[in-house]
C-alpha cells in the first residue's frame, strides 16, 4: 500500500483526461493520473475522422500522440488501476485506487462512459470469449459465424447493418419494439441472414470457456439460440459514482457550473461524464484542458498553493 501527496489528480486518461493532465502540468502543478487504460472510448474504434488537424487518423496513433504529448510535460501516470472512491480530508481529497492512495488539492473526474451492461448470467464470464461490446472493433473476428446483436435502439441497429456484411446469420434481439430510422429497420428486414426478435428478453449467456448460445425468453416462450459472438448494444452509461454528494443529472451525468465545478468545491469534471451536450472527442479534449486552467484558478484563488 502506497500513499503520495500531489497537488491535483485527473482521474481517466480519455481525451478528456489527458488534456486535463497536459493543461495542470503547462500550469506547473503536481499531477497524477489514475486510470483503467489510456485512450478511453478511442479504444473503441478502428480510427478518426473528424478530429482537428487530421482529415482521418487511425484511433491507435491519435491515443499514442496524446499520450506522448501529456507525458512529455511529466505528470505521474498511473495506468490500469481504477479509482474507487475520492473523500474530502481537511482542506483536500484522499483518492483510493487498489491498495494506493493520493492526498490531492484537487480532483478532475474525467472517467467518461462505460458500456451499459445485460446483467444476465453468463455475461461476466465470457466477455472477451465471444461477448462484446465493440462491434466496430470485434465484428471482423465473426466472419461466417452466427452471431446475436442485443438492444433496441440505432447503435444495435447499425451494429446488425455492419454484422450482416460479415457473419453468417444475425439474429438481433430487442426487449421492445426497433427505435431507429424507420428506413434502416426496413434494410434489416430484407436481408435474408437477418432475424428480428422484438419483445425479446435475453435471460442467459450460455457456454464454456466460449459463448455457445444465448437464451431469450419471449411471451410465454423460452428459446435457446446457437451463437458464437454476442454483441451487447444497450447504450452507455457515465461513470459518475466516485464520489459521494455530487449533483448528477437524470442521465446521471455529472453537473458542472461554466468553471467546470461539480457541486463539490474543489472537483471538476470534464468530457462525456458531465451534463455537456454532444459527446466528442474535440469537445472532450478542449473540455479537459478548460477544467485544469479553472482547477489552477480555483486553488490559487483558494490559497491552496
Ligand atoms: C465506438 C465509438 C466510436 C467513436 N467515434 C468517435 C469519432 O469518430 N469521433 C469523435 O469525436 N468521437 C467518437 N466517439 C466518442 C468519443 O470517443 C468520446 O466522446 C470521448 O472519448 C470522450 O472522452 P472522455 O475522456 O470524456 O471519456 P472516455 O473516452 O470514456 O475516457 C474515460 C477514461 O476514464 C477511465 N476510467 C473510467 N472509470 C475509471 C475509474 N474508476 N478509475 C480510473 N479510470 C477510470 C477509462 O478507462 C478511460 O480511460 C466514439 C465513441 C465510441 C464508443
Amino acid at each position: 500500500m502506497a500513499s503520495a501527496a500531489y497537488d491535483i489528480a485527473v482521474i481517466g486518461a480519455g481525451p478528456a483526461g489527458m488534456a486535463a493532465a497536459l493543461y495542470a502540468r503547462i500550469k506547473r502543478l503536481e499531477t497524477v493520473v489514475i486510470s483503467k487504460d489510456v485512450g478511453g472510448q478511442m479504444l473503441y474504434g478502428p480510427a478518426i475522422g473528424n478530429y482537428l488537424g487530421f482529415e482521418a487518423i487511425p484511433s491507435a496513433e491519435l491515443i499514442m500522440r496524446m499520450r506522448t504529448q501529456m507525458e512529455a510535460h511529466g505528470p505521474t501516470v498511473v495506468e490500469g488501476n481504477a479509482a474507487t472512491k475520492v473523500e474530502r480530508k481537511g482542506r483536500g481529497f484522499i483518492v483510493s485506487a487498489g491498495h494506493d492512495t493520493y492526498q490531492v488539492k484537487a480532483v478532475i473526474i474525467a472517467t467518461g462512459k462505460v458500456p451499459r451492461r445485460l446483467g444476465v448470467p453468463g455475461e461476466r464470464e465470457l466477455v472477451g470469449k465471444g461477448v462484446t461490446y465493440c462491434t466496430t472493433c470485434d465484428g471482423p473476428l465473426f466472419k461466417g459465424k452466427q452471431v446475436a446483436v442485443v438492444g433496441s435502439g440505432m447503435s444495435a441497429i447499425y451494429a446488425a447493418l455492419h454484422l450482416l456484411r460479415i457473419a453468417s446469420h444475425v439474429f438481433l434481439l430487442s426487449d421492445y419494439a426497433l427505435m431507429g430510422e424507420p428506413h434502416l429497420i426496413g434494410d434489416l428486414g430484407k436481408a435474408a441472414n437477418v432475424t428480428v426478435i422484438e419483445s425479446a428478453q435475453v435471460t442467459s449467456i450460455n457456454g464454456d470457456g466460449k459463448v455457445e448460445s444465448v437464451t431469450i425468453h419471449y411471451g410465454d416462450d423460452t428459446q435457446e439460440i446457437k451463437v458464437d459472438g454476442v454483441f451487447v448494444e444497450t447504450g452507455w452509461k457515465p461513470v459518475s459514482d466516485l464520489i459521494r454528494g455530487l449533483k448528477l443529472n437524470k442521465d446521471q451525468e455529472i453537473v458542472i457550473d461554466k468553471s467546470h465545478m461539480t457541486s463539490v468545491p474543489g472537483v471538476f469534471a470534464a468530457g462525456d461524464v458531465t451534463m455537456v451536450a454532444e459527446k466528442q472527442i474535440l469537445i472532450a479534449a478542449s473540455e479537459g484542458a478548460r477544467s485544469a486552467m479553472q482547477a489552477f484558478r480555483w486553488l490559487l484563488d483558494n490559497r491552496r498553493l
